[in-house]
């Protein structure tokens, strides 16, 4: 998707703190980060959202959340952490590439 800000990501087009990445997921730092480690898991493969996820991303996505608790400790937060994926309009979804949301730390805000 050329203009898919996070498939510019993937490509290497425009920069990210980029903190992990694999030949199908890449992990970096969210530029207006809502707690002290907020990071987005991003499949490198451009799916809009959970919507469009199909038997064939089952593998993939076994994988992203398994990446979770792996990525927290990496980040120092033993004492646990948020996942959040937001889906379409109605679910706030700002970018419309399927990502899930990794926040810990302090200023971690109520929900
Ligand atoms: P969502 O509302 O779930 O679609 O979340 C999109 C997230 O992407 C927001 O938290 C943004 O701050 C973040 N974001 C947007 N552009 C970038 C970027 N270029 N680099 C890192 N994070 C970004
Ligand atoms: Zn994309």
């Amino acid at each position: 998707m050329s203009d898919c800000i996070f498939c510019k990501i993937v490509a290497g087009e425009i920069p990210a703190d980029i903190v992990h990445q694999d030949e199908e997921v890449i992990v970096f730092r969210d530029i207006n980060p809502k707690a002290d480690v907020h990071l987005l898991l991003v499949p490198r493969a451009h799916v809009a959202s959970l919507d469009e996820l199909t038997a064939e991303h089952d593998a993939l996505v076994a994988r992203m959340m398994r990446m979770l608790p792996q990525l927290a400790r990496e980040q120092g937060l033993d004492r646990g952490y948020r996942t959040i994926i937001n889906t379409g309009p109605g679910g706030g979804q700002e970018v419309p590439h399927l990502h899930i949301h990794l926040l810990g730390g302090g200023r971690l805000p109520g929900f």
